[in-house]
C-alpha cells in the first residue's frame, strides 16, 4: 500500500509512544517506572465530573455548533479577562478536541509551502510536525542552559525572513520549563511587531508555575500584539483533564472563522459532554489548580536536587509545567556490557532496559545531550526512579 508522501513526512508522537511502551512492559510483568507521559496523575475534580454526568442526565448528547457552545465560548472570554486581561468576543474563540488539535487546525489554516514557521528548541514534540504536515519549512531557534533555554531579540531578528509567517511561543516550556518575564516578552514583542509576524502562543502550562514567577501573554502588551496573535489553551493541564480533550484558540475572526470551517469537515463539534465538563472548570471554584500546583512543586525541588547529585547529570530549575530537562551528555562515550552510550536515545534505552526506568530522548525536543522527565508522577515512584537511575549511571563506565 502506498501512503500518502504527507503522512510518510511525519513521525509518532514520541510522547504518547514512549508511554504505550512502559504500558506493555508493565503488561508483560515488568515493574516500569514511568517519567514519559505529560498528564497530571490527579483525578479531574469531583465538581467537573459531575457536570459532565448533569450533560448525559439531561440528554445533551447531540451535535453542538462546531466551534462550541455559548456557554463554553462565554467561559473562555470571561476567563481570558479575567486572567489575562484580554477582550475576546464570541466569534474570536473557536473550541476544538484538545490544544493540540487546536494547534494542528492553526498550522492547517495558515499555512503553506511558502511559508517558514520559528520555533524556538527544546521545543514540544509535535510542533514540528504539524509546521512540516502543513508544508511550511520549520525554522529552529537553539537555544541551551546558559541563556536560560530562551530566546532572545536578536537571535529572533536574524531567524526572520521574507516568508516568515509566524513564530510559536510555549511558556511555561514544554520540555524546559522556562518562562518568558514580561521584560522578556516585551523585547521579543518588538521584533514581531516591528515584521508582522504572527504569533502562536501555546499557553496550556499558565497554571502550573512555581516561585514568584508570573504568567504573561504577549497578546495583553498592545492591540498589535493581539492583533497579530493567536492564543491557544485548554483544561487538559489545568484541571487534570487530559482525556476529556477541549483546547481553544482565541485570535483574529478570519483566522477563528477559517478553524471553524475546517473543523466542520473533519471532527464537527468537540463532545458535547466534554464541553459541558469545561464549562464548569473555567468558571467553577479553582482551589483544585493550587493545590495541585504545591504538590508538583514539592515533587520538582525533590527531582531536580535528585538528578544533581548524579554525577554526570546537570539539571535546570524549571519555573513552570511539570517536567525536568536534564543534560545527561557527561555520560556520552561510556559503555555498559560492551554497548556504548553516544545519544540521548541511547541513554533513554539504556534506562529503560537496566533499570526499568522509561524517560523521553531530548532528541525528539530537538536537543540531543538533554533528556525528558515528566513528574507527574508520585514522590514514591519519583524517589525510586532516582535511585534506579543512580545506579544504573555509576555501572556506567
Ligand atoms: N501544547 C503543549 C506544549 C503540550 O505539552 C501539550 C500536551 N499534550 C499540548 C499543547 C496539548 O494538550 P491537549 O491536546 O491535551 O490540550
Ligand atoms: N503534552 C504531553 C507530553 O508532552 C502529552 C503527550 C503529547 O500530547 O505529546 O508528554
Amino acid at each position: 500500500m502506498k501512503l500518502s508522501s504527507r503522512i510518510s513526512s511525519i513521525k509518532p508522537s514520541p510522547t504518547l509512544e514512549i508511554t504505550v511502551k512502559a504500558n506493555a512492559l508493565r503488561a508483560e510483568g515488568r515493574d516500569v517506572i514511568g517519567f514519559g507521559a505529560g498528564e497530571p496523575d490527579f483525578d479531574t475534580p469531583d465538581t467537573i465530573k459531575k457536570a459532565a454526568v448533569k450533560a448525559i442526565e439531561e440528554g445533551f448528547t447531540k451535535y453542538t455548533p462546531v466551534d462550541g457552545i455559548v456557554e463554553l465560548k462565554d467561559a473562555i472570554i470571561k476567563k481570558l479577562k479575567r486572567d489575562n486581561q484580554l477582550d475576546y468576543t464570541r466569534s474570536e474563540i473557536v473550541v476544538s478536541c484538545g490544544a493540540k488539535h487546536t494547534l494542528y487546525n492553526i498550522t492547517q489554516v495558515l499555512f503553506e509551502e511558502t511559508d517558514e514557521v520559528i520555533i524556538p528548541s527544546p521545543y514540544w514534540v509535535s510542533y514540528l510536525d504539524m509546521v512540516i504536515l502543513s508544508g511550511a519549512t520549520p525554522v529552529i531557534i537553539g537555544t541551551d542552559p546558559a541563556q536560560g533555554f530562551k530566546i532572545s531579540p536578536r537571535q529572533l531578528e536574524k531567524a526572520i525572513t521574507a516568508k516568515t509567517k509566524a513564530i510559536i511561543i510555549n511558556s511555561p516550556a514544554n520540555p524546559t520549563g522556562v518562562v518568558y518575564t514580561l521584560p522578556e516578552l516585551k523585547a521579543l514583542a518588538e521584533v514581531i511587531g516591528e515584521k508582522e509576524v504572527l504569533v502562536i502562543s501555546d499557553d496550556i502550562y499558565e497554571k502550573i508555575i512555581y516561585d514568584d514567577m508570573h504568567f504573561c501573554n504577549i497578546a495583553s502588551l498592545s492591540e498589535e500584539m493581539k492583533r497579530l496573535t493567536i492564543v491557544v489553551n485548554g483544561v487538559s493541564k489545568t484541571y487534570s483533564m487530559t482525556g476529556w480533550r477541549i483546547g481553544y484558540a482565541a485570535g483574529p475572526e478570519e483566522i477563528v472563522a477559517a478553524i471553524t470551517k475546517l473543523q466542520s469537515q473533519n471532527t464537527s463539534n468537540p463532545t458535547s459532554i466534554s464541553q459541558c465538563a469545561a464549562v464548569e472548570a473555567l468558571n467553577g471554584n479553582q482551589s483544585s489548580i493550587g493545590e495541585m500546583v504545591d504538590e508538583f512543586k514539592k515533587r520538582r525541588d525533590f527531582i531536580v536536587d535528585a538528578l544533581n547529585d548524579i554525577p554526570g547529570i546537570s539539571c535546570m530549575l524549571p519555573q513552570g509545567a511539570f517536567y525536568v530537562f536534564p543534560d545527561v551528555s557527561a555520560c556520552y562515550g561510556k559503555v555498559y556490557n560492551g554497548k556504548k552510550i553516544s545519544s540521548s536515545s541511547d541513554f533513554a534505552a539504556y534506562l529503560l532496559d537496566e533499570a526499568n526506568v522509561a524517560v523521553v530522548p531530548g532528541a525528539d525536543f530537538g536537543n540531543d545531550k538533554h533528556i525528558r522527565l515528566s513528574y507527574a508522577t508520585s514522590l514514591r515512584h519519583i524517589e525510586e526512579g532516582m535511585k534506579r537511575i543512580t545506579n544504573a549511571v555509576l555501572k556506567l563506565s
